[in-house]
């Protein structure tokens, strides 16, 4: 039932640019799905249909191709921070005696340059070229719009499909605050664009993504305050983990204030300048530019859902299944536009279990079993499983081991000791519940941790493998043995 005579109007170098619908191959598939929005929710969705022999049309608007990941979140941040990370290791003494190091920035604009050009790269080679000359997707630049169950309007034009997806992802919501006017104002999607550096910058939020711009900006050079409206930043974490990574960025020069409440902005001499109660007391901040981080609006408005008869929850994102399929039948949704689980990887498979529920058969429930997760501050915060605290929700028993790096062979080594792993495990069973780990690339640890808690591993049984010495894995296993004994007394490798 796709429609094959709308063209492809995007901007982009897809394969369909570079080899017009017409020359392509033609679909011989009889099945077709229609996908509104572009990211990676979409492009896995397309991928898995093409697959499965169906034909799907992605229809994107709004960001390019590829949508928030590889456009303005993930990839535009993670170079970022790593640029800034290079910079901020070449301007402080090393922790190593008789070795000095100088660095500066010769040219901000010169790093979001070379940061531009690995976006754009990126989003020909993993998205443009992905679907290139696959006959069995066709993408067309243009907002979506349900028109019942089966039908999208795409400018003007009605395409069927024998199934849709929405994955129309989210966009940066603002604070109510008198006074924040478009353009005076930075989200992620003009951030990473700044042609020069802000002298100072206040940052309003104080999640994830509002402490990876912070710390970023702030290793650039930026002057970086840190405005929070709870009394702490990922005030979801427990305090301990908190508290850290506040201390850690304190010591860098971030100045965070927490338990702010905004009340007007304005523009002054060239200056943003927010009146606050902190903590009750009016305080007022002044910066030259001013990033807002408060949070994710999903992209559900005039999407002609209640068309189709698809409902929303109270925050405006959609309502699944546990299929992914939404309460009209026929039509899915996944990624970010769902509300929970925001990460690029959640996206993809959701878009690809959503596409095997609708096309392929027997129907999957989707599962977030041991799902990790990063915070990119350096150090890093990652994390799996339960912690303590939503152990104890689920009426869960667990003993609770917190290795501070100092014990880590690697991280002395390395002279980088800030951090921790804690382990959470079942105290009936061993098993492991969940970990956190604040540690400089404590990331890669995470994913030892996260088969260890899908595939029901014990502590014991960690702790009982082989971790390489010098490694920062072994810190996992000195975790895991921190159960029973006290590590400061064992030898170097002793188990
Ligand atoms: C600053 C930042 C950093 C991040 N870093 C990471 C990270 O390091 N690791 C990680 O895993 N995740 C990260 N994320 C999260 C990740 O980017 C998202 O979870 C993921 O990109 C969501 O994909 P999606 O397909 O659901 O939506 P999106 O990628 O947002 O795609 C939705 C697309 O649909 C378009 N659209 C909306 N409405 C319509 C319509 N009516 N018609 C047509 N098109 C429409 C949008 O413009 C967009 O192009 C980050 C996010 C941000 C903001």
């Amino acid at each position: 039932m796709s429609d094959c005579c709308l063209t492809h109007t995007s901007g982009e170098k897809t394969g369909n640019d570079r080899n017009s619908p017409s020359s392509k191959r033609p679909s011989n598939s009889t099945r077709s799905l229609l996908i509104i929005g572009g990211g990676s929710a979409a492009f896995s969705a397309a991928l898995k249909a093409a697959e499965l022999g169906v034909h799907a049309t992605i229809i994107n608007d709004g960001l390019p191709m590829g949508g928030t990941c590889v456009n303005v979140g993930c990839v535009p941040s993670k170079t970022l921070i790593r640029a800034a990370e290079a910079l901020h290791r070449a301007q402080r003494p090393p922790p190593f005696a008789g070795i000095a190091t100088s660095g500066k920035l010769l040219d901000f604009k010169t790093v979001i340059e070379q940061k531009r050009a690995l976006v754009e790269e990126l989003r020909q080679s993993k998205y443009a070229d992905v679907i290139g000359d696959n006959p069995n997707i066709t993408f067309i630049k243009g907002r979506g719009r349900l028109v019942d169950a089966q039908t999208v309007e795409v400018d003007g034009k009605k395409i069927q499909g024998d199934a849709i997806l929405v994955c129309t992802g989210a966009r940066p919501s603002l604070p109510a605050i008198a006074g924040l006017d478009r353009g005076n104002y930075l989200t992620n999607e003009t951030a990473f664009e700044l042609d020069a550096l802000p002298e100072s910058l206040l940052v309003v939020g104080g999640r994830y993504i509002a402490l990876e711009c912070a710390q970023m900006f702030a290793r650039m050079g930026s002057k970086v305050t840190v405005l929070q409206r709870s009394g702490r930043i990922l005030p979801d974490e427990t305090p301990d983990l908190t508290d850290a990574l506040t201390g850690y960025l304190r010591e860098e020069g971030l100045e965070i204030v927490t338990g702010i409440k905004l009340l007007h902005m304005k523009q002054e001499g060239g200056q943003v300048v927010v009146e606050t109660r902190v903590n009750d007391v009016p305080q007022t901040f002044r910066a030259q530019r001013i990033l807002v981080a408060t949070g994710r609006t999903y992209n559900t408005e005039n999407l002609g859902l209640e068309n189709a008869g698809v409902q929303t929850n109270s925050n405006g994102s959609i309502q699944v299944g546990e299929t992914l399929e939404t309460s009209a039948a026929g039509v899915y949704a996944a990624g970010d536009v769902l509300g929970a689980n925001m990460f690029v990887y959640t996206a993809a498979y959701e878009g690809a279990l959503a596409v095997g529920n609708a096309f392929g058969g027997a129907k999957r429930k989707r599962d977030y079993t041991a799902l990790p997760w990063v915070i990119f501050t350096d150090p890093q915060v990652a994390g799996v499983g339960l912690d303590e605290k939503q152990a104890a929700t689920q009426g869960i028993e667990t003993d609770v081991v917190t290795l501070p790096l100092s014990h880590v062979p690697r991280s002395l080594a390395a002279r980088e000791t800030r951090g921790f792993i804690k382990l959470i495990r079942n105290r009936a069973t061993d098993r492991l519940l969940g970990a956190r780990i604040l540690a400089a690339e404590g990331s890669e640890l995470l994913m030892e941790v996260s088969l260890a808690i899908k595939f029901g591993i014990t502590v014991r049984e960690l702790a009982a493998c082989f971790h390489p010495y010098l490694t920062l894995s072994e810190g996992i296993k000195l975790a895991a043995l921190a159960f029973d004994k006290d590590v400061g007394k064992l030898s170097c490798c002793a188990a």
